[in-house]
């Protein structure tokens, strides 16, 4: 069933914007200055090598970058430099994130929608979409489906309508982790879904919310008006604003994130910049924990993939991507199976420190044969269907540890006790390194192929190795506990 949102809704959501948000704006402007950005931009093209290299160097020392250095980092087109800006991306990760990457999995509730997203097959007006909204036994079985294949992490997607709402959040999170099989148990529910207000993020983090997601899509204003012509969702600034409001709610890991596509990449990539700052500015300092840069996919009865000037190509998406990185050197990126394998293999190695696997955008797709699925029941198409197994052997070889790790959001290290450790480069050897080997370690027991387990251990003895000497003696204690069956063993 689609349906339409009412004006008076509409009135109603842009009320509760002006109630709820208008206190953070800046002398009554939002913190996106279109002309502004393309002034930098414009400013930033043909800065000299010295001055790229200051800027690299900065980032290098995990210092987040201003605008203008963002600007002049997006208009280096020399190939040997940006060969440069690659290679520092990747040192950065590497300090800060270590040989790891966090695996999750998407787990799509409902799909009903009352917004009219240009570029999205939710959208109500489409009615080719088959619509369904999981009841909480459907949840329960794709969650023990998912958990048999080894998942810890989820994160949950909800489109914006009155039958997922708040209250249904918060059915379906309970309901998530009170799912236990003899495999395990999901440790870490994040959620993707519709802006808030400051009450119901409260009543999402209550029942244990990992980290909210909401995505601006769009920074460029007039870009957002005409990719979103009616619903809650054409209000750019209650969108805008989702992420204070969650932090004002005490949700302290909140996520942002654009659709690389809809308006020029450059502009998008200081769009994400400008947010960082703003929720740094309101909240002492903590930004988003991780960032996103989809790219757009063509989506059923859509044109806007096939028509838009902006799309984004490989090159420029590796670009973005190591900009990102060092303009934001603690923050986790994400790539996802929108991309093909290949691109999230370069992906990683430039910057990305969490990525998804056995991927299934279906509302139910987990409880069904995939290649039965219809695309009637999907948002867009994936690039990259490999099962998480084969995901652990890639990153594997690659030198990366899958890390499962949910210690830091149930032992309270969010906002910003995690942005201060991020900050000084100590989470990963201290903290993250030991948990994603003690995590990696279960998956292998529980779940993995002799093949697998044999890179896998080889892969954790090296680690073992390098950690520094007070927690190698824990770690190797834990390791052998999880070997003889103890499970959830974490710093
Ligand atoms: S992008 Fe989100 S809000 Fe927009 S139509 Fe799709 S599901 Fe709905």
């Amino acid at each position: 069933m689609a349906m339409k949102t009412t004006l008076a809704e509409t009135e109603l959501g842009k009320v509760r914007a002006n109630r709820e948000s208008d206190k953070y704006l800046i002398d009554g402007h939002d913190f996106i200055d279109d002309r502004l950005i393309h002034e930098q931009i414009a400013a930033g093209r043909g800065a000299d090598k010295s001055r790229i290299r200051d800027i690299i160097a900065k980032s290098l020392s995990i210092k987040r970058l201003d605008p203008d250095e963002t600007a002049a980092l997006l208009g280096v087109e020399n190939s040997d430099l940006r060969q440069e800006m690659f290679a520092a991306a990747r040192q950065v990760r590497d300090k800060v994130y270590g040989p790891r990457v966090v695996t999750f999995a998407p787990l799509y509730c409902s799909n009903y929608c009352v917004n009219s997203c240009l570029y999205c097959a939710f959208r109500c007006e489409n009615s080719a979409q088959k619509r369904k909204a999981l009841t909480i036994d459907e949840v329960r079985s794709e969650v023990r489906n998912l958990v048999n294949n080894g998942h810890k992490r989820l994160i949950v997607v909800y489109g914006e309508h009155p039958d997922s709402s708040a209250d249904y959040m918060v059915e379906t999170i309970r309901a998530i982790y009170d799912e236990q099989t003899d495999k395990g148990e999901i440790r870490r529910v994040n959620v993707n879904a519709a802006p808030l207000s400051v009450g119901d993020f409260r009543r999402v983090k209550e029942v244990g919310l990992g980290t909210y997601q909401v995505f601006q899509e769009t920074y460029h204003h007039e870009t957002y008006a005409r990719m979103h012509p009616s619903g809650p969702k054409s209000d750019f600034r209650w969108r805008l604003y989702a992420l204070h409001r969650a932090q004002e709610a005490g949700i302290d890991d909140v996520a942002i994130g654009a659709l690389f596509g809809l308006y020029d990449w450059r502009f998008e990539v200081m769009g994400l910049l400008y947010h960082t700052m703003d929720l740094e500015r309101c909240f002492n300092g903590v930004g988003p924990h991780t960032i996103s840069f989809p790219r757009l996919e063509p989506a059923q009865k859509s044109k806007v993939a096939s028509e838009s000037p902006y799309r984004v190509s490989d090159e420029d998406f590796k670009t973005l991507i190591a900009v990102l990185r060092l303009s934001v050197p603690y923050t986790g990126m994400i790539v996802t199976a929108r991309e093909t394998a290949e691109i999230r293999r370069a992906a990683i190695e430039i910057g990305c420190t969490q990525t998804d696997a056995s991927t299934r955008i279906g509302v139910g797709a987990y409880s069904e044969d995939y290649r039965k699925q219809e695309e009637s029941r999907q948002q867009f198409r994936l690039g990259d269907t490999r099962e998480l197994e084969e995901v652990v052997q890639d990153l594997a070889r690659m030198g990366y540890m899958t890390s499962f790790c949910t210690a830091a959001y149930r032992c309270g290290r969010t906002g910003t006790k995690f942005m201060e450790t991020a900050k000084a480069g100590a989470a990963c050897s201290h903290l993250c390194i030991p948990n994603a080997i003690l995590t990696f370690k279960e998956y292998l027991e529980d779940f993995a192929s002799p093949a697998t387990k044999q890179m896998g251990e080889k892969l954790i003895a090296e680690r073992l190795e390098q950690l520094p000497e007070n927690h190698k003696k824990f770690v190797a204690d834990g390791l052998r506990r999880i070997a003889a069956g103890e499970r959830d063993v974490r710093l």
